[in-house]
């Protein structure tokens, strides 16, 4: 069996920009990916999706988006632009491989994937991303409600909940943007533990991805305080405007679900049709099971997208991995080139 310098497992954003960091420094990775077609989980997202940061910044290394820096791309330009980048790297990728297993002995590794394949490797980056591993919050009555639930990585247009009473759980940027949709043809509600965090998406005229990169605090190594603060949603007036509307509204969070009904925190009960959970995702990293690289919740155990516990194994496009801007397509690069850099401080690479 051949052994490769460095497997990358997935070939979203994170993936490609991982094979690039490696191409820079003169390694030819294998890159496995569980999809039939590139694009990572950008052809699974909303239909309406535009970005939140504009196209100058939502490039990965190396190749800009064409056109206008200050327009915001939509869903499927992004699809297409990814799997462009991934025509120019050099690196041997292979679609439908899903890894199913990963073993790490005296400082090598073997992937096993579903398809019966195996792949010997002397360094990897995980780089699946969370998208197939929604998050799915334990709620009181969830298990018996009558309605229909979904997440939001289910949800794709607003057509199938037409005249529909729908609850939205999450004051995230997800939730406010597909309460806005939903709320042209549907009675919709945000309920959330927090009220929603605005951020004007555009302080003094300028786009607040500028001030985020011209402040440093794009790249600025994270510190634990601001993962405690509330998630900021991005709006340029257009939200805040839908919700003054009082449709959609945002409401306390329910203290319960029952048959069909929800329970407001007043005692007030209501019927609803569909609740939607935009409660994020968490780190499919199920493959490394039994490594010793993951902690009890399945949480990897890194420092800054280098594992902590096994030698020879990174990450990239965690959430808040190294900075703000970790798990964006601006972020990528900045933290794949990171990962690859120490990576090979700690491999004799052939
Ligand atoms: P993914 O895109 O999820 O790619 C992971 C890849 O790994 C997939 O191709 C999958 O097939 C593969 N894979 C998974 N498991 C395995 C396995 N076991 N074996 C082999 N392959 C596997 N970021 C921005 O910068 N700007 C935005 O405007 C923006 N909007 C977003 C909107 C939404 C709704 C969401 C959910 C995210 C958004 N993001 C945005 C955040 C981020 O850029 C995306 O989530 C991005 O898709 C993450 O890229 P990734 O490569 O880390 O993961």
């Amino acid at each position: 069996m051949p052994e490769y310098p460095l497997l990358i497992i997935g070939g979203g954003q994170s993936g490609l920009a991982t094979a690039r960091a490696a191409n820079r420094r003169g390694l030819r990775p294998l890159l496995l990916d569980a999809a039939e077609d590139a694009g990572g989980s950008w052809p699974h997202y909303y239909d309406s999706l535009a970005l939140f940061s504009p196209a100058r910044f939502s490039a990965l290394p190396g190749r800009a988006l064409g056109g206008d820096g200050d327009r915001y791309p939509r869903r499927d330009e992004i699809v297409d632009y990814l799997r462009d980048y991934a025509t120019h790297l050099d690196a041997d990728i292979r679609h439908g491989h899903r890894v199913t297993r990963i073993q790490a002995e005296h400082g090598a590794f073997t992937a096993i994937t579903d398809d019966g394949g195996s792949f010997a490797a002397r360094a990897v980056v995980a780089a699946t991303g969370g998208f197939s591993r929604p998050y799915r919050p334990v709620l009181p009555g969830l298990a018996d409600f009558t309605g229909t639930v979904l997440h939001t990585a289910d949800y794709r247009r607003p057509c199938p909940f037409a005249g529909q009473r729908v609850v939205i759980v999450g004051a995230g940027n997800s939730a406010v943007q597909i309460a806005t949709e939903l709320a042209d043809t549907a009675r919709v509600t945000l309920a959330s533990r927090s009220p929603i965090a605005w951020a004007n998406a555009r302080p003094l005229g300028r786009d607040i991805h500028w001030w985020f990169v011209r402040t440093g605090l794009d790249s600025a190594p994270l510190r634990k305080i601001w993962l405690k603060g509330p998630v900021l949603v991005n709006d340029d007036g257009r939200h805040r405007a839908a919700f003054a509307t009082g449709n959609p509204d945002r409401r306390a969070m329910f203290t319960r679900l029952e048959d069909g009904k929800v329970e407001w925190s007043d005692g007030t009960r209501e019927s609803i049709d569909t609740l939607i959970l935009a409660t994020g995702y968490r780190p499919a990293l199920d493959y490394l099971h039994g490594t010793g690289a993951l902690d009890d919740g399945g949480a990897p155990l890194h420092t800054g997208g280098v594992s902590t516990t096994v030698p020879g194994l990174g990450y990239v496009g965690l959430e808040f991995q190294r900075s703000f801007s970790s798990a964006t397509l601006r972020g990528a690069g900045r933290d794949a080139a990171h990962v690859i850099r120490h990576l090979r401080a700690g491999r004799t690479w052939r």
